[in-house]
């Protein structure tokens, strides 16, 4: 057993307590990870409100992290000590149905399909002050030590920088797949992009990448528009500078519409903002944004009548986690991206709550 430093959410709607926790040795099949960064992402906060779907509490956030195998359970043959690796809040069994198509990167053997926030077995490894400690999508990545199986985890290259690489676990792969995988943006087409967190920018930086000729950034905060343009987008707008509504705005900005609109915020007024802005035949609209549990959006079925294509998109579509992650890391090391300045502010552990303040 290990002793080390964890963020407990104790309840819904408290702040996060950095608190000594145990971590217990890996069982068969699984990993325990020293983790060395972690970014925090809208879906922490999510959590923390106590939105998530099905989430307990006690229970230690964060998703989005980066990692050296510190110990291995029996039966593990992929990674060994010392390994850098990224635990995957998606995993990828190889075996089931999903896994098994180029189009899907959804593994049936996940928690999203069994909810619960236990390890595979329905126990915990995390316990403080003889309480059991919750997981968070089997990862918890707020914790100096974590236990993940073994499909669940993604072995990268030992060169890379894991307070920079971290941002894979969650935010860079879920934009930029989303525009890469799930839209499947075409050279020359037109985007606009709902929200310009650090799932937006990505998203900016994937319609980029993927030859859009059109990259139009809307967020109500202005000051994310310069990354936004270093980034890639062509327009930045604020929709609290017009009048009318914003679908209405980038309708005749475009003529018709864009070809993909995405939607990286998590309201409902927005999703049917993005909806309308996509053009009413091939639009493809990709939602992003997650919802409170529970929640439901109302649309006028004429939008979808006529052509346009709603899909759904998580952690960047069909990457397939074990093998797309690693890709994706050395991608970044040959530079074909900087996902570098999606990093805004670098914190001491101790000082989390202040991250989320800042988010
Ligand atoms: P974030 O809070 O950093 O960014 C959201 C941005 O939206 C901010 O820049 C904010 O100013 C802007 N915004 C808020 N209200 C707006 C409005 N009415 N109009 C225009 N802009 C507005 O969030 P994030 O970490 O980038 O996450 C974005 C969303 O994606 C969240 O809902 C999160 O839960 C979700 N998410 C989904 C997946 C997935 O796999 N599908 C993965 C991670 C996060
Ligand atoms: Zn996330």
């Amino acid at each position: 057993v290990i002793r080390c430093r964890a963020a407990v959410a104790w309840a819904p709607g408290k702040p996060l307590s950095v608190e000594e926790v145990e971590v217990a040795p890996p069982k068969a099949g699984e990993v325990r990870i020293k983790l060395v960064a972690t970014g925090i992402c809208r879906t922490d906060e999510h959590l923390l409100r106590g939105c998530f779907p099905n989430a307990e509490f006690p229970v230690i956030p964060g998703h989005e992290g980066a990692g050296i195998v510190e110990s291995v359970g029996e039966g593990v043959t992929s990674m060994k000590p010392g390994d850098k690796v990224i635990p995957l809040c998606i995993p990828q069994c190889g075996e089931c149905s999903f896994c098994r198509n180029p189009e899907s990167n959804f593994c049936q053997k996940s928690h999203m399909s069994e909810p619960q926030n236990l390890l595979p077995d329905k126990t915990s490894r995390f316990s403080c002050k003889g309480k059991q400690i919750h997981h968070f999508l089997w990862i918890s990545t707020f914790a100096e030590y974590t236990v993940v199986p073994e499909y669940a985890v993604a072995k990268i290259d030992a060169a890379a920088p894991l307070d920079k690489v971290c941002l894979f676990g969650c935010g860079f792969s879920t934009g930029y797949g989303a525009a890469i995988n799930t839209a499947k943006v075409k050279p020359g087409s037109t985007c606009a992009i709902f929200g310009l967190g650090g799932i937006g920018l990505s998203v900016v930086m994937g319609c980029k990448s993927a030859g859009a000729s059109r990259i139009i950034a809307v967020d109500i905060n202005k000051d994310k528009f310069a990354k936004a343009k270093e980034l890639g987008a062509t327009d930045c707008i604020n929709p609290q500078d017009f009048k009318k509504p914003i679908q209405e705005v980038l309708t005749e900005m475009t003529g018709q519409g864009v070809d993909y609109s995405f939607e990286a915020i998590g309201h409902q007024d927005t999703m049917i903002a993005a909806l309308a802005s996509c053009n009413m035949s091939t639009g493809i609209r990709v939602m992003i944004g997650e919802l409170d549990s529970g929640s439901a959006i109302s649309i006028d079925p004429t939008l979808l009548l006529t052509g346009r294509t709603w899909k759904g998109t998580v952690l960047g579509g069909s990457w397939k986690m074990r093998e797309c992650i690693p890709k994706l890391v050395s991608s970044y090391l040959e530079k074909k991206f900087n996902s570098d300045l999606l990093i805004t502010h670098t914190l001491p552990f101790a000082k989390v709550n202040e991250g989320f303040e800042l988010l």
